[in-house]
């Protein structure tokens, strides 16, 4: 007898916030047979799964219980072979710093259809509840993510992405805040340039903070800023929402 083949769903879930979710996020995660999720999905949303769902954490970053890509690929073409409605539930957007290429990629090479369901990254939706418009017609005409982790700093060219009308989104880069500072600073960019720090955006606990670049890394230690957090780096930055916690104010 033929086997029934299932189906892999890359599904955003958004930066926290339950209500973020897109319409077919939410009516996937009600019809799914197994959700593979990682750490930064709200528990929240993790609720919205039908009591018939099996769930499995691949839990990622700093945490302990992480699960390699490939056993994670491995784990997604298994299931959708075997017949399952598998998603795969990620924070934000699955192509933002998601690993939703790899998986994507994966589901390829095994002829599983696979489908992308876009998500709120973590920039836009942080942004929206700091009030810092990432783009401004007399501040900004361009945006850009980067990826913060320590093991790339050094490769990483960001010349030129950050300062006068620029805004730089930087993800992943709280526990290298320091040298993230130094870094664009010896790229040129003033140690005077607006930075906002955003924390557990669009969670209960949200909070948005500003200072100077050149305290960027004083700013993070002040207020024991934990993960997931993001630096925006830019003129609108002042415009925002964010509290000031400058050194000296
Ligand atoms: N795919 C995700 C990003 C995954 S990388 C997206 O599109 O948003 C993980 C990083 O995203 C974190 O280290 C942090 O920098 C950022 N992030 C995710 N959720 C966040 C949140 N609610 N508030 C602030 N930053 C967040």
């Amino acid at each position: 007898m033929e086997q029934h083949i299932g189906k892999i769903w890359l599904v955003g879930a958004g930066p926290g916030d339950p209500d973020l979710l897109t319409v077919k996020a939410l009516r996937l995660i009600k019809g799914a047979d197994l959700i593979v999720h990682d750490g930064l999905v709200d528990a929240a949303i993790l609720a919205l799964a039908p009591p018939s769902a099996e769930l499995i954490s691949v839990a990622k970053a700093r945490s302990r219980h992480t699960m390699p890509q490939e056993a994670i690929n491995a784990l997604l073409v298994e299931q959708a072979l075997a017949g399952r409605q598998v998603v795969r539930l990620k924070g934000g957007d699955p192509f933002i710093f998601g690993r939703g290429g790899e998986e994507l990629e994966a589901a390829r090479a095994a002829a599983v259809p696979c489908e992308v369901v876009p998500g709120i990254t973590a920039a836009i939706g942080c942004a929206a509840e700091a009030g810092l418009p990432l783009t401004h017609r007399e501040a900004a005409s361009a945006v850009t993510f980067v990826a913060g982790q320590c093991k790339d700093l050094s490769d990483q060219n960001w010349a030129g992405l950050a300062g006068h009308g620029r805004t730089l989104v930087i993800y992943m880069g709280i526990a290298t805040a320091d040298a993230i500072a130094e870094k664009l600073i010896a790229d040129g960019v003033s140690p005077a340039m607006p930075v906002a720090v955003l924390e557990k955006g669009t969670r209960g606990d949200s909070r948005a903070m500003r200072t100077l670049l050149a305290d960027l890394g004083g700013l993070v230690k002040r207020a024991e800023v934990e993960s997931p957090a993001l630096i925006v780096v830019g003129e609108v930055a002042a415009r925002s929402d964010a509290v000031d916690v400058l050194l000296h104010s």
